[in-house]
């Protein structure tokens, strides 16, 4: 089994024999994303735009999610705000219980679904046991707080 081969199999943690790669879970490449719950889009626009001197560059709403979300672009990493759309929206509820702040982090990996194979073998609790669409068109998944020391966390990958 080559480094390539391997990087695409299942049971990557169990070939370390053979790959270069040993004992990488997840290939990362960059953080995608940093997630910012807000109240309300265009206020917070007076900030990252008037203040930081950012640039707003797509709104999206993902109705599935219940959001909205602005992108901003700094370097690689983008800033995603996320506005709830309806009162029963995860961005909502987070609101509720932390109020406004960084909701996850959202690192761009290669092989997003063994990566999710492997991260399961390694007993981290997915949210997605599967991608699934989200903006941009990227396939993102979640992986729960409770095993990644408290940080909301997504993966993703353009396809
Ligand atoms: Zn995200």
């Amino acid at each position: 089994m080559d480094e390539n081969n391997c990087i695409k199999s299942f049971r990557h943690v169990f070939c370390k024999t053979y790959c270069k790669k040993q004992g990488i879970i997840v290939d990362l490449k960059n953080i995608e994303h940093i997630g910012i719950a807000v109240n309300n889009i265009d206020e917070s626009l007076k900030y990252y735009e008037g203040v930081l001197g950012l640039k707003c560059y797509a709104i999206e709403e993902v109705a599935e999610q219940k959001v909205k979300t602005a992108f901003l672009k700094i370097g690689e990493t983008k800033i995603e705000l996320l506005e709830a759309t309806s009162d029963d929206s995860p961005i909502a509820k987070f609101i509720e219980k932390r109020g406004q702040g960084i909701h996850h982090i959202a690192f761009a990996v290669n092989g997003i679904e063994s990566a999710l194979s492997e991260l399961k073998v390694n007993e981290i609790q997915l949210i997605d046991e599967k991608p699934r669409k989200g903006a941009e068109g990227l396939d993102i998944a979640f992986l729960h707080p409770k095993s990644t020391g408290g940080v909301l966390t997504e993966i993703c990958e353009k396809k």
